[in-house]
């Protein structure tokens, strides 16, 4: 069985087709700048090379028949037909409270995730697109919806709820749903395969820190707390994001700077991070640079940004009552040996500390803390794809 995943952004499509039967990747690639000028699909068949086609692409949907043209194609495709897609899965940001566990696309799955726009305006909108484009060109073939905040739908009420007045909830769903939840998923399973122990046994913080950035803890195989709320902007400090605040600066910087909603919006999701303290970059790598050569701001950034980390990783541990296995994943919590490091200096009292010999690696799966350590530290890579394409084929495996 072959299923395609689909990513779809504002102005991107982010593609895999993985052949389930042994869960190897086809071919991957990427559309991009959808609607602009200069858009340009990148397809990396695997084995062969990679194919650049710059094409006008003024719509999602003449991005995804680019797609399965580039899969079909007779040099660089990998099947020979449409038709050998049994499956596409798609990555939705945002499913409210209506979707705890994934689901098959219906016109009544999409009025809920239309119900759910407000709440993700700029991420739910290309993802209906995506999947509206894949009905139009691939029509009969079954889609499935795989949700951001599904993993999170497990956290009890009195840790998903805000302390506003309760009609902010049942009016408006004004709630922390939490994000990247495929991801904080995958790695807690992985975490309990290396151990080899069963996740009802374990007590897991999954630190996810890339761009955006979250942590989660997850107890007995659920999710109990995560530290993004009810958009992506709560909790860590991001490249661009400012993660937890004093709700107050918000109508104190409106007031003093003239910004209305939108504009203070932009400026708490965009300039602020350690983009924002830095001043240099929302790139981890630049502002690690910089500091090494000496800039303050870049170097508050990155103590900031591990202190945050360091601040959840205690509370979570509070939250259950213990911790059994931190796990760092996703662009930097896989490849910055020095942000681990530093994060991770001061966990002692837990009974753990890493091996700088074994924390010297980057994007592989292994466990970097020290001996006989009592709280276990891995590194371990995120597959986002690959629980999307799992979840696909155990939804549409049956419908064949
Ligand atoms: P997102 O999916 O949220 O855009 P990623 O998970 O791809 O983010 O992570 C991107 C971040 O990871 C960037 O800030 C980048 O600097 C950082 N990163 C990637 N490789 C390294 C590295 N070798 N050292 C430090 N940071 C890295």
């Amino acid at each position: 069985m072959k299923v395609l995943v689909v990513n779809c952004g504002s102005s991107s499509i982010k593609y895999q087709l993985v052949n389930m039967n042994d869960e190897s990747v086809l071919a991957k690639g990427l559309v991009e700048r959808i609607g602009l000028d200069g858009s340009v699909l990148t397809h990396q068949p695997e084995g062969k090379d990679k194919v650049i086609i710059n094409a006008d692409i003024s719509n999602h949907s003449i991005g995804i028949k680019l797609v399965i043209d580039a899969l079909t194609d007779s040099q660089h495709g990998v099947i020979t037909s449409m038709t050998e897609i049994a499956a596409v899965g798609h990555r939705v940001v945002h499913g409210g409270e209506k979707f705890a566990d994934s689901v098959l696309i219906t016109p009544a799955v999409m009025k809920a995730l239309e119900d759910c726009i407000e709440m993700a305006p700029l991420h739910n909108p290309p993802n209906i697109m995506g999947i509206n484009a894949c009905a139009e060109i691939m029509p009969g073939i079954p889609q499935v919806g795989v949700f951001d905040t599904a993993f999170h739908q497990t956290m009890p009420k009195h840790a998903f709820l805000y302390a506003l007045p309760y009609e902010a909830y049942e009016k408006y769903g004004v709630r922390r749903y939490g994000f990247h939840g495929t991801s904080h998923k995958y790695v807690s399973q992985q975490v309990a395969e290396l151990m080899g122990e069963h996740m009802t046994n374990l007590r897991i913080i999954t630190c996810h820190l890339g761009n955006g950035a979250s942590i989660a803890a997850v107890k007995h195989g659920k999710c109990i707390d995560t530290s993004m709320g009810f958009t992506p902007l709560e909790g860590l400090v991001m490249g661009t994001r400012s993660g937890g605040i004093d709700p107050a600066i918000v109508p104190f910087l409106m007031k003093k700077e003239n910004m209305n909603a939108d504009q203070v919006d932009n400026y708490l999701n965009k300039k602020s991070g350690v983009l924002g303290v830095s001043g240099v970059s929302s790139d981890f790598r630049d502002i690690e640079e910089a500091a090494n050569s000496g800039n303050e701001r870049s170097e508050l950034a990155l103590e900031m940004f591990a202190y945050r980390v360091r601040k959840f990783i205690g509370s979570y541990v509070a939250a259950m009552g213990g911790v059994d296995a931190i796990v760092f994943t996703a662009g930097l919590g896989e490849n910055s040996i020095s942000m681990r490091d530093k994060i991770s200096n001061g966990l002692e009292y837990l009974g753990t500390r890493i091996d700088p010999v074994k924390n010297n690696v980057r994007g592989k799966a292994q466990e970097i803390s020290v001996d006989g350590a009592k709280v276990k530290i891995f590194v371990i890579p995120t597959n986002e794809e690959l629980v999307i394409a799992r979840d696909t084929k155990a939804i549409c495996g049956n419908l064949a």
